[in-house]
Order: C-alpha cells, then sequence, then structure tokens
C-alpha cells in the first residue's frame, strides 16, 4: 500500500480514535460490553446447537436456508441460484470478500453492482478496503473525486456532495435493473429465526425489496435471541464508528407477506419474494476446537485501528476482508499454515494492543503466539529465526558468530 495512502487511513482512525474516546469509557458502554462478552461467549460455546435451532426456526418462518461447508460450495450455491441474471446488487459484505464472491461472478459474466458508497468507490479504485465499516478511508477526497471522474468520464468536483449525488444517481439507475440482492447479516437470533442488519446508508433496505434477497453469513454470527443480537449491533456500532446507533437496524424473518384480507396469509407484497440465507462454516468448525476465542468476534475494526503493524502495513497484514491480527489467525483455520504466514504471521509484534482495544478482549496476541509454534514443528519460520536457533543449537549463543 503506498505511504500516500497509509497516512489518510491512519488520519481516519485517529478522527474515529477521537470520536468514541469517551464513549467506549462510559457506565453504559461497559455494561453493554460486558453483557455482550456473556452472549458471545455463550453463543460460540453452543454454536452448534444454535446452528441447528437457527435451522429449524429460519425455515419455519419462510426462509430458505443453505448450509456450505467452505467457499466453494457457498460460491456455486449463490451462482445457482443467479445463474440467469447479468447483475445482482451487493451490501458491504466481510464474509463476502472472504470468499471472493464478486471475483467468482464476475468471472461468470454477472455484474457485481457495490452498493456502499464506500465500497463502490474501492470497486472503482481496485484497491482493497482498509476497514470492515469505512473501506474507502484510505483515499483522500481529490482521490475520489479523480477516480469518480475517471470512471464516469467527466469531471467530478472534489466535493463529498457532488461525488455522492454522481455514484448514487449512477447506483439507483442500475439498482432499477437488478432483481437479486446480496447482503450479510451482523447477527443472527437462533430462537427467533431473524437477522440483524445494520447499516447508515438505506443500501441494505433497499437490496431487500428486490425479488431475491441472499443472506452470506459465518455461521459465528449466531445469538440466541432478537435482543442479545440488539445488544451486539449496538456494540458493534459503538466501537465502529463511535456513534451510539446505526442509522438503520433491519430485521428480516421472513420473505414479504400480509394478512390483512381476512387474516389470509399472502406472500410477495413488497419486500423479497424469496429470502435464502447461506451459512458458511469455512473453517469455522475448526477454529471452535481449537481457538474459540476468534469466533467471539463482532466484526467492529477495533484491533486495527491502533495496531502498530496494521497501521505501518494495511491490509497486506491480514487475510482478505479478515484484517490484521485475527485476520492471520483465521486463515490458519480457512486455509492452511502456508497461508497464516503469509498473512503476516510473524509480523505481529505481540504487544497485545489488539486484545486491549477489542471490546470481546479476544487475545490475538496468544493465539498468534501459539500458532506460531505450530508453524515452527512445520518448517515456516523466518530464515533468520532459523539461523538464531542454529546458533544456539551448535554454539550455545544466538549471537555468536562462524569465525
Ligand atoms: S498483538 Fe499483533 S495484531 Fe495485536 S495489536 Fe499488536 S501487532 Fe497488532
Amino acid at each position: 500500500m503506498k505511504r500516500s495512502q497509509l497516512s489518510i487511513m491512519n488520519r481516519s482512525f485517529t478522527k474515529l480514535n477521537e470520536r468514541r474516546s469517551t464513549l467506549i469509557y462510559n457506565e453504559d458502554t461497559i455494561n453493554l460490553k460486558q453483557r455482550v462478552q456473556k452472549i458471545r461467549k455463550n453463543s460460540v460455546e453452543h454454536l452448534h446447537l444454535l446452528l441447528e435451532k437457527a435451522q429449524e426456526n429460519l425455515t419455519a418462518n419462510g426462509m430458505e436456508v443453505i448450509l456450505a461447508k467452505d467457499a466453494e460450495e457457498a460460491r456455486e450455491s449463490i451462482y445457482q441460484l443467479i445463474k440467469n441474471e447479468d447483475m445482482i446488487a451487493k451490501s458491504k459484505s466481510n464474509t463476502a470478500g472472504e470468499i471472493q464472491l464478486s471475483e467468482y461472478l464476475e468471472s461468470r459474466d454477472v455484474e457485481v453492482l457495490e452498493t456502499d458508497l464506500g465500497d463502490r468507490i474501492v470497486q472503482f479504485h481496485t484497491s482493497r478496503p482498509t476497514h470492515p465499516i469505512g473501506p474507502a478511508c484510505h483515499l483522500n477526497m481529490e482521490k475520489i473525486a479523480e477516480v469518480v471522474s475517471d470512471k464516469f468520464q467527466r469531471e467530478v468536483k472534489a466535493e463529498p456532495r457532488a461525488i455522492l449525488e454522481t455514484v448514487k444517481k449512477d447506483i439507483l439507475e442500475k439498482l432499477s435493473q437488478c432483481k437479486v440482492g446480496i447482503t450479510g447479516a451482523n447477527s443472527v437470533a437462533a430462537e427467533d429465526g431473524s437477522l440483524l442488519m445494520v447499516h447508515n446508508e438505506g443500501n441494505i433496505s433497499l437490496l431487500t425489496m428486490l425479488d431475491l434477497h441472499i443472506v452470506l453469513v459465518g455461521i459465528d454470527k449466531l445469538v440466541p435471541t432478537l435482543e442479545d443480537a440488539m445488544s451486539v449491533v449496538k456494540l458493534e456500532t459503538i466501537y465502529a464508528t463511535g456513534k451510539t446507533v446505526p442509522a438503520y437496524m433491519n430485521v428480516v424473518s421472513s420473505p414479504s407477506k400480509t394478512a390483512d384480507i381476512e387474516q389470509i396469509l399472502l406472500k410477495d407484497m413488497y419486500g423479497a419474494k424469496r429470502v435464502v440465507l447461506i451459512f458458511l462454516d469455512n473453517g469455522r468448525s475448526r477454529a471452535l476446537e481449537e481457538k474459540e476465542e476468534c469466533l467471539w468476534c463482532i466484526g467492529c475494526g477495533a484491533c486495527i485501528v491502533n495496531c502498530p503493524v496494521y497501521t505501518t502495513l494495511g491490509p497486506d497484514f491480514g487475510y482478505l476482508r479478515h484484517l490484521g491480527g485475527r485476520g492471520i489467525v483465521l486463515s490458519h483455520f480457512i486455509e492452511n499454515d502456508e497461508v497464516c504466514y503469509d498473512s503476516g504471521l510473524y509480523q505481529c509484534t505481540l504487544c497485545g494492543l489488539c486484545t486491549v482495544e477489542c471490546p470481546l478482549e479476544i487475545p490475538t496476541n496468544n493465539m498468534l503466539e501459539d500458532l506460531r509454534k505450530e508453524s515452527v514443528k512445520k518448517g515456516l519460520y523466518l530464515e533468520k529465526h532459523g539461523e538464531i536457533r542454529e546458533n544456539i543449537r551448535k554454539r550455545g549463543s544466538s549471537f555468536k558468530q562462524e569465525t
């Protein structure tokens, strides 16, 4: 990543830190944080039970549920649902980034319309998102105006309203041709059979109105009830944006329906005719057995904002849309030791700042240290570390050199 982009990203992170600095230490937030810690730990502990309940209740509510064991299965399931479409609309989703859904669909001639402004800008710029909630925070206004001007082949002023109106107009025109919307979900309430999605732009509300709404979500997003899900997304909003609530919280519990005529249930009023939920495992069950703490995450991105390595390297430190140290841990379970090594296993300083910043106190540094021990046994370590080991083995000192 370019140095200029890193410094713009870090400026955004500083603003975010300032915005949330008092909020995260007030009594209400501390109480909420403690409540969410219990909810998440308990949910992860009973993940497979919650998954069974969720399948049962979501199906009873009229949604279709597909279990995808890995990225390939998830991509193929989605493709089978949309194969007759030329274009689909999509909202921000780290899980879609994890399975490289956009790249896959485009390789099969399906155009992907990103509807989140930041994601659309990143799509035009063809760079990698740098924050889970603010994907374009590495680009300044002048650069964004240049990217948008290039895209539309006309001059767009470096002024926020001009940029917003230009991108919005194009998205809305294209959206009117889409029949399928793909979103993620921030939390899934197993007992209620409900999905909770938060957003600020209103784009997810639009996508839920298309004929087919596909929701791609990791199995780790499960919690028992809608009240639990609300607590989770509230805390996520505070840590991710420095605001107490997002502009929108959409709860989806079934396709569109009405019973306004003599209590006769009719489907297909204004919203989606079909809602299909794809639960993605992709290594999460493995993580559950070995390092369940990495599944506590609520996706706020607080771990990267002050990480000394992420703020120096940007998204090269992490795995796809799972940015920073926790992303590296996940890559071990989603992929393998080699990918984990390449994602930055040895770049972490083990300072533990991410654990301090994380509202769930996920011990990322400890997990990375454990993974390094495993990695060494498999011969994956830095060359210099190997030399030091050899020195110790042969000459009893890490510093002694050959004479
Ligand atoms: S322990 Fe590693 S991942 Fe966590 S803040 Fe420090 S350098 Fe970043």
